[in-house]
């Protein structure tokens, strides 16, 4: 059943590596065809079913014999596997409430990875998909509201800190998380992570409980660090931007799908 996701993620990752491609090149990026970007051909269907025709063509344009870059694969198949690791986190069984909320879940990764595939070509953050995740979120939780579901736990190590909140508890982690980062762009000057991380921290903040959140960043901000320290070694030089949203990324992806193993284990390790 869960192969479905899969299928479907690596066709939805063609189409988010086409809005990403859009984006940083300053197109329409929700109603133009996909096109060579060599030639300019407009693609038929053939040439656009994920990995196969890929694989079918050898890389290359039919038309022109453009070597098509490896990163149309790879973003598919990246793709196919997180959705499908999303869809085996959140449904449990088939059935409307669990659908709905998979489909939550779903736009809000859809938007950090769209950002993140941004964010490593231009080191930019791009403002519509912030505001885009607002409306997403307000609805998210109006139907949490209305079908009156919990916030879903992923760690237990530190949410039910935050249930004294009760119904707002996605607006104090959010603003809680973002002021952090607020505060660490305004120490360090905007030099290690820009002022879009912040936003996408609210972002996050307004998704995932408080605890889930935290430990997400956490997460990203370890990855992160080690990427810097890399970078550093590599080019011998301190200041030099890092692109963070990929990192937010694994972070979720790392909460979302191994939060409940690693908080056992984390409780069976100390015995609490
Ligand atoms: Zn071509």
């Amino acid at each position: 059943m869960y192969i479905f996701f899969f299928v479907f993620g690596l066709f939805w990752g063609s189409f988010l590596n086409n809005i990403a491609l859009r984006l940083e090149n300053n197109e329409d990026f929700l109603f133009s065809r996909s096109k060579c970007p060599n030639c300019k051909k407009k693609l038929s269907w053939k040439e656009l079913i994920p990995v196969l025709s890929f694989i079918i063509q050898k890389g290359r344009c039919l038309n022109c014999g453009f070597k098509i870059p490896l990163r149309y694969l790879v973003v598919e198949i990246l793709t196919g596997v997180w959705v499908y690791l999303l869809s085996k986190s959140i449904i449990f069984n088939i059935n409307f409430l669990s659908l709905v909320e998979f489909l939550f879940y779903f736009i809000f990764l859809s938007i950090i990875f769209v950002l993140a595939l941004y964010d490593l070509k231009t080191f930019l953050i791009d403002d519509r998909f912030i505001i885009f995740g607002l409306f997403v979120f307000i609805l998210f939780f109006l139907f949490k509201t209305y079908f009156n579901l919990p916030q879903r736990d992923f760690t237990y190590l530190l949410n039910y800190v935050f249930n004294f909140y009760g119904k707002i508890e996605p607006l104090i982690s959010a603003l809680l998380l973002s002021s952090l980062f607020l505060l660490l762009y305004i120490i360090t000057k905007g030099e290690g992570l820009g002022f879009g991380d912040v936003k996408v921290v609210f972002l996050i903040g307004l998704f995932l409980r408080a605890g889930d959140a935290l430990f997400s960043i956490l997460v990203s901000s370890f990855l992160g660090s080690i990427y810097g320290f890399y970078l550093i070694l590599k080019n011998k030089k301190f200041k030099q931007p890092i692109p963070f949203v990929p990192f937010f990324f694994l972070g979720i992806m790392i909460t979302i799908v191994f939060g409940y193993k690693l908080s056992k284990f984390y409780f069976d390790f100390f015995k609490l």
